[in-house]
């Protein structure tokens, strides 16, 4: 299998590659890949897990309940949802919207890297464990890695819950993904430097070995 999509060169060639796709076993269950949608040059870049029942209907990423909320949490620091481009770990919806199996994560995998290169945003904001996990190449959890962001193969990258944790956590939830936002926001406006204070706003490298990430992202950088 191919592990790497170097040699496409734009995001409409991977989109037209995603739609046929049958490199693991959710193509049987899908209705549509939801490969993406927002700017192809945007600033900010969201990951999140995969397709919901919504998205899976009509191919589209975050339309359901949580993807309302996390748009309207944009929207307060000024981003419009086409200004934001967003994609997930996995294209398509796994079953009962299960959890996405490592060989579905490692099959799809090439494509959110490409994704990420060829869209080259200043600020990546990954939504709960999956994406978090994946591209920081940690084991820790989202509850300790969000609040701050973290300098990432010459972007940067904020962790923030799922916005559907908020819907079943409530206000709390809401509020830290409401914070993490202000920092992407910052980071975009370029209010934060390296060494800044106070200390929610410090960027800093993950915990976990570099190593780690060349193991999730190939020899090169995404
Ligand atoms: S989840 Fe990704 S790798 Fe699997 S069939 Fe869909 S597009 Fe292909």
């Amino acid at each position: 299998m191919i592990d790497s999509f170097q040699h496409v060169g734009s995001l409409d060639e991977l989109a037209t590659m995603a739609a046929i796709c049958e490199r693991c076993d959710l193509c049987e269950t899908r209705t549509n890949v939801v490969f993406a949608s927002g700017a192809h040059d945007a600033d900010v870049m969201v990951v999140g897990e995969g397709p919901g029942q919504q998205e899976d209907e009509q191919g589209i990423p975050f339309v359901g309940r949580s993807g309302q909320l996390l748009i309207s949490l944009l929207a307060e620091v000024g981003f419009e949802r086409d200004d934001v481009y967003i994609a997930n770990v996995v294209k398509c919806r796994p079953p009962r919207n299960r959890d996405p199996r490592q060989d579905e994560i490692d099959a799809c995998k090439p494509y959110l890297r490409r994704q990420i290169e060829l869209v080259d945003p200043t600020v990546v904001v990954t939504l709960g464990n999956f994406s978090s996990k994946l591209l920081l190449g940690t084991t820790t959890g989202i509850t300790r890695l969000r609040g701050q962001a973290y300098e990432w193969w010459g972007r940067h990258l904020v962790p923030t819950f799922h916005p559907a944790a908020a819907l079943r956590g409530g206000q709390r939830v809401k509020d830290d993904i409401r914070h993490d936002v202000g920092l992407v926001r910052a980071l975009v406006d370029g209010r934060i430097q390296a060494d800044s204070e106070p200390e929610a706003q410090t960027l800093r490298s993950p915990d976990t070995a570099t190593d780690e990430q060349l193991g999730l992202f190939g020899t090169s950088q995404p």
